[in-house]
């Protein structure tokens, strides 16, 4: 195991002015929380953050991404917390091994391929630090190198991993060295037998190619002197996994591969670069469509290097990559490489930085060209936040499916990611296992499983929560849709009744062959354009029984409702009085045909007056056309207004019973005495008497006394009465009565 000092003057060999204190200080700390602890292969557990940690040395990185890698398992793995670690060594490395553990967290979650760019986004999104990035890559290189001693069922799936999401993220990092460490290893994990058939093969080509590789070198070398030309020859092999990699893209065979063996031409300037090209190219003929200059468009990943395949002096193809020195650094180390060294090679241009500026990595390019203006490459590491995927959000399905989502996104959001018919049934959440409220923000990492009732309709208020452009739809839809049953399900029991006042009996097929007569194009259409109010029963009944005559309309007013009876009180109000039985709660039978009311929410299409009506109210409904019914009770006074207007009335019914869980709206006047406190108190009353205060409004103020209008919301008339008497005993109030239109 690498001693403390032997780590420090590994970093001292790239830092001189290391601070060795840190150092010092975390790896003492980590060594006493690990203790004890053992690895899968029996070594102590802390040589494996040393092992991290001289990884990371190997990159050139600074003192607090070494302290970081020591330290990168102890608030998972040890008594050690985040507290400790901030006091010890202060908050902005404790954000980094936080940032460390809940990337571990990830590690556990199921993982597929097709999820893999998804999880690195969110790899990315929650690092929120390059080093943490850097840290973990480290981490997963010393895992998988010592991955023989885990659980043989583990390993597949910790190689599959590393395939799909940990070395792609090198690569795009533009870490090679790493990329391809990884790749070779977890390759020797997922197909063992074409690994060792790959390895073999190339064993033998190299040894019989031996001579043949010599020479090239050694004409490249003669080449470059002539031309006078500072410039190192070395020739590389094809790794194993990249081999079959090829073979498999191409359905090539092993022997059908032109490009096992490639030659690198390190020189120390840019034009430099092009000055051996125009040797190579004028010396030998080039292979037409194989030239790339990424010097002066580098790739993506700030990749630079000119590749080009010529027909050597022994007329077989050479593959060659011809870079600086700084190129080359770039180019195994990615982004670690800038954390040190200023890239003199050549000035960045602005054409390479605009040209993929919507790409997932511009942020590498931005700090990248902040690095080649600023003039303190030691700050790039502090700086570099990890910008991207600031606007996603992604998350976890309880089966492990990986949901990405817009930022400020809702368990409703997810659950319409998720499917349309999760959303439209979603009546819950549970947020990493506990029941959140529906419009929790979701943060990245959260496992949401949502809970679902059939009987659920999407509340049409969702809308104003939701920020998915899916979820928005969906729930206008379902919105919709659950409207038009409902106003077609009031225009069933309105076609009903007036059927049965005809001693008729409805059905939908009776409106069949008279949808053209309605002008509708549906029978949905008809009972809904009836529960609307926009088509009368009466032109109904008259479409499919043309002799039928509207009784209520032709007759007198006063037997214009059957059974019903109109009258007058001493103080001049009109009441309608039922005459067959009267509505109580629950009693369908004795209320014939009368529309029943379950409502406001049971109900879409009925609203209630203004002065509200309870259970145990007698009521009447009113067609408003376009909007459905209005329920009055019959006392009030604003029925007046349809005196004139009989086809509008409609008999409805209460449609409740004990278990009905809904409150219903009342108004009530409440005159006060003028005291400190007496508001308070009426409202203490209220509540006290479990009913809800909907506004409340002062109608007139006098010296002595307040009015006030008090809209509530209480479950029946009972209550009601069972409110005002109470109300009346109290010493803060001279009068209290219900209010009637
Ligand atoms: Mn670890």
């Amino acid at each position: 195991m690498m001693r403390q000092y032997e780590l420090v003057e590994r970093v001292q060999r790239y830092k001189p002015d290391v601070n060795e204190a840190l150092l010092n200080k975390a790896y003492v700390y980590a060594m006493q929380k690990h203790g004890h602890q053992k690895r899968a292969s029996g070594d102590p557990y802390f040589s494996h953050p040393l092992e991290v940690a001289a990884i990371l040395t190997d990159m050139h990185m600074d003192e607090a991404t070494i302290a970081v890698a020591l330290l990168h398992d102890t608030i998972e793995d040890t008594s050690a917390t985040r507290q400790e670690i901030d006091e010890l060594f202060g908050p902005d490395l404790g954000k980094l091994v936080e940032g460390l553990t809940k990337l571990k967290k990830l590690d556990l979650v199921s993982k597929k391929a097709e999820q893999a760019e998804n999880l690195r986004k969110l790899l990315l999104a929650i690092s929120e630090d390059v080093r943490v990035l850097l840290v973990k890559l480290a981490d997963r290189l010393h895992n998988m190198r010592t991955l023989n001693h885990m659980r043989e069922d583990k390993r597949l799936r910790i190689a599959e991993e590393t395939m799909d999401i940990y070395a792609p993220l090198a690569g795009r990092m533009g870490m090679q060295g790493m990329r391809e460490e990884l790749e070779e290893l977890a390759f020797q994990y997922i197909n063992p037998e074409a690994y060792r058939t790959v390895t073999e093969r190339l064993a033998e080509v190299s040894e019989r190619n031996k001579g043949v590789i010599a020479e090239i070198e050694n004409s490249l070398s003669e080449l470059f002197t002539k031309y006078s030309i500072k410039a190192t020859v070395t020739s590389r092999q094809k790794k194993p996994w990249s081999v079959f990699r090829k073979m498999e893209a191409k359905a090539l065979s092993f022997e059908q591969l032109s490009d096992i063996f490639g030659f690198r031409v390190i020189v120390d300037t840019v034009e430099q670069c092009y000055l051996a090209l125009g040797a190579i190219h004028t010396t030998w003929s080039m292979v037409p469509g194989r030239f790339k200059d990424y010097i002066s468009t580098p790739k993506q990943n700030d990749y630079r290097s000119i590749h080009t395949t010529i027909v050597g002096p022994s007329r077989q193809r050479i593959e060659l990559q011809i870079r600086t020195r700084e190129m080359n650094k770039v180019a195994e180390y990615g982004v670690a490489a800038h954390a040190l060294y200023k890239d003199t090679g050549g000035k960045v241009s602005a054409s390479h930085s605009i040209s993929k500026e919507t790409n997932a990595y511009a942020w590498l390019r931005r700090t990248i060209e902040q690095l080649a203006e600023g003039d303190n490459p030691e700050d790039f590491l502090e700086n570099t936040k990890l910008e991207l995927f600031q606007d996603q959000v992604f998350c976890f399905t309880p089966k492990g499916m990986l949901i990405a989502l817009p930022r400020k996104a809702t368990p409703i959001d997810f659950a319409y990611a998720v499917h349309t018919d999760v959303g439209d049934t979603c009546v819950g959440a549970k947020i990493n296992g506990r029941i959140m409220p529906l419009m929790t923000e979701l943060k990245n990492g959260d496992e949401v499983e949502i809970i679902r009732s059939k009987a659920q309709v999407p509340p049409a208020a969702w809308e104003s929560i939701v920020v998915t452009g899916k979820a928005r739809s969906a729930i206008r839809r379902a919105t919709k849709n659950a409207i038009r049953k409902q106003y077609s399900g009031l225009g069933v029991r309105i076609l009903e009744r007036a059927f049965e006042r005809a001693d008729k009996t409805f059905s939908k097929d009776v409106l069949k062959p008279v949808l053209h007569r309605l002008a509708r194009k549906d029978i949905e259409d008809v009972l809904a354009s009836v529960g609307r109010g926009e088509l009368s029963s009466t032109d109904v009944m008259k479409a499919v029984y043309p002799d039928f005559k509207d009784e209520r309309v032709t007759q007198a007013p006063k037997q214009r409702e059957e059974g019903w009876s109109k009258i007058r009180n001493a103080a001049g109000m009109l009441f309608q009085i039922p005459g067959r039985g009267s509505p109580r709660k629950g009693s369908r039978a004795a209320t014939g045909g009368a529309v029943p009311i379950r409502g406001v929410r049971g109900d879409l299409p009925v609203r209630f007056a203004p002065e509200g009506a309870v259970p145990g109210d007698r009521i009447v409904g009113i067609m408003q056309p376009g909007s459905g019914i209005t329920i009055y009770p019959i006392q009030s006074p604003s029925l007046t207004a349809f005196d004139d207007q009989p086809e509008r009335w409609v008999d409805v019914r209460w449609d409740i019973d004990e278990e009905t869980k809904e409150r219903f709206p009342a108004r009530i006047s409440v005159i006060a005495i003028n005291a400190p406190g007496s508001l308070a108190e009426i409202a203490q009353v209220i509540a006290e008497n479990d009913a809800n205060i909907h506004t409340l409004s002062m109608v007139r103020t006098a010296p002595d006394f307040t009015e006030m209008l008090i809209d509530l919301e209480v479950w029946d008339l009972k209550h009601l009465n069972r409110l005002l008497s109470q109300l009346k005993e109290n010493s803060s109030v001279s009068d209290a009565k219900r209010v009637n239109g």
